[in-house]
């Protein structure tokens, strides 16, 4: 049963439906089954823990073999760090977690055909699981987005859609397209998030039952930390886990509502003036389900922090003298935890989330080559 967040009224798992009749998201019940036995002969991808997701019993899983990622431990500034490595995925980013569940949803509720509006890592990713379910995807685009990005969503199969104007007049024509079609949207979508849970449970198992003090991720629309909320409450529900991590969502400066909501004590995102950033990920203004992302950080004992450009290029760079290459927006989590005091940087994980083979033009440039 679906409910929202805003009026409380419950849907049908069944409905093909991505928000509430008053305009509130929807989400799904807390209290995810997770039982360590039905899993353990299972293969090493985010399918493992299938019952926790809530899909209908019918449901297909539409998978690439998504999950399992490594995670690395290095020594930065004098103090060890561990790095989970969610950019090696699929289609080179974390979201392939979300896609894989909201596709194989879409499959068990018969949907042939979605609309979808990313230029980035998740307009790839949806692409990337609808061409091998043989969903049709649709992906809207404002007409000034460079072709360079869209190109993997194309090669994929998906038709884009460029639309005139700002990045509103885009929303409104997914808006108008999904009346006839349904809004595979991994802002709205409750089961984009439920895929996100995925990564608590890994590292739930990657690290032997080991809770980290904090978990440090790139934050805008907030999709991946309300997901790790979950996955981590469902493992506390079942009794698994003591405590959770804090929850350490990073900004960049130049666009952060979420900061400045969670400095306000707010319980929406705040309206902010946005600049362009080298962290173009996260750089969401009005993320559809902030009421829901500062509740998970408020609840796990977290804090949401901005970064600047300088330190996001810094921390960048940083990682590839590491030996990672992932794009410029997985470095706003490292450039936040190295803002962090050093007593709450202890036994923390970050994670990085897409890959930097996607942008390595960009990169380039970045840095000066
Ligand atoms: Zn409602």
């Amino acid at each position: 049963m679906y409910s929202c967040y805003s009026c409380g009224k419950t849907y049908s798992l069944l409905e093909p439906r991505w928000r509430c009749d008053c305009g509130g998201f929807l989400t799904l019940p807390e209290n995810a089954p997770f039982h360590r036995e039905t899993f353990a002969n299972r293969g090493y991808s985010i399918w493992r823990y299938r019952e926790s997701y809530f899909l209908p019993p019918q449901a297909p899983s539409v998978s690439l073999g998504e999950g399992w990622t490594p995670i690395v431990s290095e020594r930065i500034d004098g103090m060890e760090v561990r790095f989970k490595l969610d950019y090696l995925m699929p289609s080179g980013s974390f979201k392939d977690r979300g896609a894989s569940v909201l596709v194989s949803l879409c499959k068990a509720l018969g949907i042939e055909e979605l609309v979808e509006d990313s230029s980035g890592n998740a307009g790839a990713a949806m692409a990337a699981y609808c061409a091998i379910a043989g969903i049709k995807c649709r992906i809207f685009a404002p007409a000034y987005t460079p072709d360079g990005k869209l190109i993997q969503t194309r090669l994929y199969g998906a038709e884009v859609v460029k639309v005139p104007g700002t990045r509103q007049d885009t929303n409104d024509a997914v808006l108008r397209a999904a009346a006839a079609t349904y809004y595979g949207s991994h802002l709205w979508n409750p089961y984009f998030v439920q895929g996100h849970m995925s990564a608590a449970f890994e590292l739930w198992e990657q690290l032997r039952g080991e809770v980290p003090h904090s978990l440090i991720l790139p934050l805008g629309s907030g999709g991946y930390l309300e997901g790790i909320f979950r996955g981590f409450r469902t493992l506390h529900l079942a009794g698994l886990v003591r405590t959770i991590p804090r929850l350490i969502g990073v900004q960049a400066h130049h666009c952060r509502p979420l900061h400045e909501a969670f400095l306000l004590g707010l319980d929406e995102g705040a309206p902010v003036e946005v600049k362009p950033t080298l962290a173009e990920g996260i750089a969401v203004s009005r993320p559809p389900r902030a009421a829901a992302v500062l509740e998970a950080v408020r609840r796990s004992g977290g804090t949401i922090l901005s970064v600047s450009e300088d330190s996001i290029r810094a921390a960048h760079g940083l990682l590839l003298r590491y030996g990672f290459f992932a794009e410029p927006t997985s470095a706003v989590a490292l450039a936040g935890w190295l803002q962090l005091p050093p007593s709450e940087r202890e036994n923390s994980v970050i994670l990085l989330t897409g890959h930097g083979l996607k942008e390595s033009e960009k990169i380039a440039k970045m840095h000066g080559l």
